[in-house]
């Protein structure tokens, strides 16, 4: 026996008992189902619940993947500065020192300052390895 979560024209669901698929395709054909509710014969199955992840899931997996990517990205081509980062990104904004790709730790405040003052710091979730202890 099988059960199919079945539906009807008007959209009521309900759950059948088949001997097989056969069964329930030569009794959906001959007019034999029925819908409890309404007595409707326009009997269908229902649309399953599908076994992949849900579209919004596989986004967040895309991201996460991206931003690790990213992340190791960051770790081998750019300059690690430490706690030096404010720094060095405004030393680099302002030309003092010839520009290249860093990376480091700094605090919100002095993220937003930088921010302000034009330089662009962005933060990078999942940069780790080099963090000081
Ligand atoms: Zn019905």
């Amino acid at each position: 026996m099988i059960k199919y979560r079945l539906i009807c024209a008007q959209e009521h669901e309900f759950d059948g008992w088949f001997a097989d698929m056969a069964t329930y395709e030569s009794q959906r054909d001959d007019g034999l189902l029925c819908c409890p509710t309404c007595g409707d014969t326009k009997v269908s199955k229902a649309i399953m619940a599908p076994a992949v992840p849900k579209k919004g899931n596989q986004q967040e997996t895309k991201l996460r993947h991206m931003m690790q990517k990213m992340a190791s990205h960051v770790e081998d081509n750019f300059d690690y500065v430490g706690d030096d980062f404010a720094e060095e990104a405004r030393k680099i904004h302002y030309g003092e020192t010839p520009e290249r790709d860093i990376y480091g730790e700094t605090s919100l405040a002095d993220a937003r300052d930088l921010l302000e003052e034009g330089v662009p710091v962005a933060p990078l979730p999942g940069v780790g390895g080099k963090q000081k202890n």
